[in-house]
């Protein structure tokens, strides 16, 4: 497969052991808002390659990506020092579950993540084509700690003050950020929120209905697995661009 080098346009340390950071984007580089694609460091003869989510939407002239750093990770160890002009290999064929195309038309599109999890809904968020076909768009972020949701608090404050963003997020955008360790407005793991129903309430929303509803999850294996079964349980069956459905979902890691 073919590959680019990319110069770094811009880096963002949010916490200790997270950051993001934009890339030139080739322009015969085409994805799908909500797509991954494979990136390195051209650093040996046999560069680490690793799966990242494009932050960025579709439209978008650069390519942004949001990444944990990951203690002796073999790529993250080396990527967390990246600086502006730096290279980074780009893989030049992009994938992914993550993809309005594989989803139903419906009423309103739930977008459900944990941690880096996150960077695909920030395409999709950022898509016209997403508020096309969905009348609302709940997109939701947990994370153990406040200072982990900067990242997911910026992009959403971008969609609604943006002049471009807001004509088409206005009214339709719904942002629920949730921590499980430190206090904040909403406590809790959105699973048990969405079970004992203090989600609806906190966003004074009718409860998830596979007849108008569609979701996609992305988080760590066992997230995926709890709320897919949740999903399933309420009639909600997985999707896929050959055969869409009502929900999907992709791992943000694999661990
Ligand atoms: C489809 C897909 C999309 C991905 N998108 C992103 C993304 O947008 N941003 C991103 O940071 N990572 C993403 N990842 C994970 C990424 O591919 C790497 O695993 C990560 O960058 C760490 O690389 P590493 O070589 O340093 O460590 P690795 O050897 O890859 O990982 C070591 C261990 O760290 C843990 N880990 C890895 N990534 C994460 C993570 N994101 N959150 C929590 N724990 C993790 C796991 O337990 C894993 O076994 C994605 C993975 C997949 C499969």
């Amino acid at each position: 497969m073919s590959k680019f080098l990319q110069k770094v346009l811009s880096v963002t340390h949010w916490t200790d052991n997270l950051f993001s950071f934009q890339i030139e984007r080739p322009k015969d580089f085409k994805f799908k808002s909500g797509e991954f694609v494979m990136i390195g460091l051209p650093d040996s003869e046999k560069p680490v390659l690793r799966a990242y989510s494009i932050c960025s939407p579709n439209w978008d002239e650069k390519l942004e990506f949001y990444s944990i750093i990951v203690e002796n990770g073999p790529l993250t160890s080396k990527l967390k020092n990246i600086k502006i002009n730096d290279e980074i290999i780009l893989m030049s064929k992009s994938t992914g579950t993550l993809i309005l195309d594989a989803l139903k038309p419906g009423k309103r599109l739930f977008l459900f993540s944990t941690g880096t999890g996150f960077a695909p809904f920030s395409s999709i968020i950022r898509d016209p084509e997403t508020y096309d076909k969905f009348e609302q768009i709940i997109v939701t972020h947990t994370c153990r700690y406040k200072n982990e949701l900067k990242y997911s608090e910026k992009i959403i404050n971008e969609c609604f003050d943006d002049e471009i963003l807001k004509s088409f997020t206005n009214n339709k955008l719904i942002y629920y950020k949730t921590t499980t360790q430190d206090i904040s407005e909403f406590n809790g793991r959105i699973t048990n929120k969405i079970q004992d129903e203090s989600f609806y309430n906190d966003l004074k929303l009718t409860d998830l209905n596979s007849l108008y509803d569609c979701v996609m999850i992305c988080g760590s294996l066992n997230f995926n697995n709890e709320l897919k079964k949740l999903l399933v349980d309420k009639g909600f069956e997985e999707g896929a661009t050959n055969k869409p459905n009502t929900f999907v979902l992709e791992k943000a890691f694999v661990g």
